[in-house]
């Protein structure tokens, strides 16, 4: 399945801990089923078409002017702004940029980091333009979180039942990716209790193929 595979791990059970459309990206032999296949695809991976600006500063400027860190605006790239400062003292602020993922990349990260920096200094002054640092994570791009199908919509997945995984693959292969909780799926909450669910269901079959 990965790098792993080829290096020949064998193993009787095998749980599957990313998004179900990375998942159908991976080849099978013998085939995955496919119907198995079309609900990975069909099954959002939650925040994927996003992305995350950060401005590290020497200080939380802001606060001295009596200013919270939090924005929301509509007059520049970032929607929705939050103070990042950490509990130890580290300034930031940071935001999520409302440009489509198809929008970022043909503006470049040079010019979008440009541009937030400009939509935070209007906002909290000045001092914004003066970053030590500025980060700037874009998980549409990320070939571990998004797929093609992710470079747009973005919407919660559903909590769905029924197995995940049919047909030759069954007996062997559990996903544990939060996106197939019964529960909050696509939250962290839904990626424990997928967890939970793929390590029980292991269990139960190699207990049943231990105890025959
Ligand atoms: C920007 C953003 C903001 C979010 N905000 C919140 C929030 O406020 N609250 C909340 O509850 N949840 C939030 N989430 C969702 C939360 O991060 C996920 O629910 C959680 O991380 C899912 O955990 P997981 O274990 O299912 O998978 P992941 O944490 O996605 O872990 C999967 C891992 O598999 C790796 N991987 C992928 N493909 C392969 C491969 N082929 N081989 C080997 N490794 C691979 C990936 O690199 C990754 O490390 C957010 C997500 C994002 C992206």
């Amino acid at each position: 399945m990965t790098d792993g595979a080829e290096q020949g791990i064998v193993a009787e059970q095998v749980i599957a801990a990313i998004p179900p459309r990375l998942l159908a990206e991976i080849s099978f032999s013998p085939s995955m089923d496919a119907a198995a296949i079309d609900r990975w695809r069909a099954t959002p991976t939650w925040m994927a078409p996003h992305a995350k600006f950060f401005a590290v500063y020497d200080r939380p400027f802001w606060r001295e002017a009596g200013l919270s860190g939090t924005a929301q605006s509509l007059a520049g790239p970032l929607a929705e702004i939050h103070d990042a400062t950490t509990a130890s003292g580290k300034a930031a602020l940071f935001g999520f940029p409302a440009v489509g993922a198809d929008a970022r990349l043909a503006m470049g990260d040079a010019a979008l980091k440009r541009a937030c920096l400009d939509q935070l200094a209007r906002l909290f002054g000045p001092e914004a333009l003066e970053p030590q640092a500025t980060l700037l994570k874009d998980w549409a791009a990320d070939p571990l979180t998004a797929t093609a199908q992710d470079q747009s919509g973005g919407g919660h997945p559903d909590a769905s039942a029924g197995p995940w995984v049919t047909g030759a693959w069954r007996q062997r292969l559990s996903l544990g990716g939060s996106e197939t909780s019964p529960v909050e799926p696509g939250y962290m909450a839904g990626a424990v209790v997928a967890a939970e669910l793929a390590v029980t269901e292991v269990m139960q079959r190699l207990d049943q193929a231990h105890s025959a």
